[in-house]
């Protein structure tokens, strides 16, 4: 992995700290629900580096391999539910 911002591959891999929760980074796609967020449904966890050389810091989506599946179905700005639904 190189760093999108000086493209040094120095990076090291670790971790975004909330001191008021310790709850872990993650990423809930705008269609996923809250109340399914809260149970942990359709959110995925986030790994997170930072470049030594330039300090800049990337997250990266550990998607599943079925969501990665699923949003790789449609090119571009993803379809509603709705959409989806009538293309199958
Ligand atoms: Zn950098």
């Amino acid at each position: 992995m190189n760093c999108v911002a000086c493209e040094s591959t120095n990076l090291i891999e670790g971790k975004i700290l909330d001191e008021s929760g310790g709850a872990k980074p993650r990423f809930k796609p705008l269609e996923v629900s809250m109340w399914k967020a809260v149970f942990g449904i359709g959110v995925q966890e986030v790994t997170v580096f930072a470049c030594v050389h330039c300090g800049h810091l990337q997250m990266n989506v550990n998607f599943s391999d079925e969501d990665r599946q699923r949003y790789l179905e449609f090119e571009g700005q993803q379809p509603d539910l709705l959409e989806r639904i009538e293309s199958e």
